[in-house]
């Protein structure tokens, strides 16, 4: 490995663990009793944030569709120490779904001091073969409920002096083969709610925002989908669901999990052709 390519990483691991000790630390009892509600917990790592919450004794309102899981989730979060763990059946691709489940964590929990954006609509691993009726679907799951929900609680996180986390991808900065709409929508969330930031920073606003950059994380929807299709090593979901919450609580701007994810972020943008070169052979594709 050439000299300049070891000061590089050097350097890049010197300003990530700069950036994470110098960050404010974060304290488990802060999040006992807080009033949070996560959409897409029926499984994956908004189940996983589900139970992380429940052991910090929150009081949580999760959402997905399939109401029977949502139940079981429900109990479990009981179980586990939840002061209060209720749900709500919805479907982020209606247009009266985002707001009746916003007003029912509002009404359930008397306001609300975590909203987290988490849930995604299934989209097909493969390429593009111009479905654009999918595309405006998922845009609509992915990106507008997202948007109509944080528009809803942001009048009530200002009053809690509360916290907007949104789950994205290290897929939200940069392009890859056979996802294009998924990628697209995450591209879309994170310049709506990086624009935001700025306005509510603008305006002395107390709400923050927690964007999350996640790599690949080994849950049952993504392995199923690059099972024997990519060597790329999938993370814990307990592990960055844990990692949220704890950006969210300590109002971070932004989360890179795991670490590499942010190095990758900066080596894209000073060496565009390998890292071109890299995306395109980590797939197992034969044209
Ligand atoms: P999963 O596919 O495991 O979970 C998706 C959740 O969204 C489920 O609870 C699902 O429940 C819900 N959902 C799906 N469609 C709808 C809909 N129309 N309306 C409401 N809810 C819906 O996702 P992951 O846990 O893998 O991912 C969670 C987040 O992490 C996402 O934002 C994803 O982009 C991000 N991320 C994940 C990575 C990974 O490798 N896993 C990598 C990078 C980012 P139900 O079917 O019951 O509706």
């Amino acid at each position: 490995m050439g000299t300049f390519v070891k000061i590089l990483i050097a350097s890049v691991l010197v300003a990530y663990f700069a950036m994470k000790w110098t960050g404010p630390s974060f304290d488990p009892e802060s999040l006992k009793g807080a009033r949070v509600l996560v959409t897409g917990a029926s499984t994956g790592i908004g189940e996983q944030m589900a139970y992380h919450y429940a052991r910090f004794g929150a009081q949580i309102v999760i959402t997905a569709r399939r109401e029977k899981v949502l139940q079981q989730v429900a109990e479990k979060c009981l179980s586990l120490g939840a002061q209060r763990a209720l749900y709500i059946a919805a479907d982020m691709a209606s247009e009266s779904d985002p707001d009746k489940v916003v007003n029912f964590a509002l009404e359930k929990l008397g306001g609300l001091d975590y909203l987290v954006l988490n849930h995604i609509g299934p989209s097909p691993f493969a390429m593009w073969e111009g479905d654009v009726e999918h595309t405006r679907w998922l845009m609509k799951v992915n990106f507008f409920s997202y948007v109509q929900m944080a528009w809803r609680a942001l009048p009530h996180l200002e009053q809690s002096k509360g916290s907007l986390v949104v789950v994205s991808s290290l897929l939200a900065k940069m392009t890859s083969p056979f996802t294009l709409p998924y990628t697209s929508t995450k591209f879309a969330l994170n310049g709506f709610f990086g624009s935001l930031h700025h306005e509510l920073a603008m305006k002395r606003s107390n709400v923050s925002i927690s964007i999350c950059t996640l790599g690949l994380i080994d849950t049952d929807s993504a392995m199923e989908k690059v099972r024997g299709v990519t060597d790329v090593p999938a993370y814990p979901a307990t592990e960055a669901a844990l990692s949220i919450i704890i950006a969210g609580a300590t109002r971070q701007l932004d989360l890179y999990y795991p670490w590499f994810t942010y190095a990758v972020t900066l080596f894209k943008d000073m060496f565009p052709s390998t890292t071109n070169f890299f995306i395109q052979n980590s797939y197992n594709y034969i044209p």
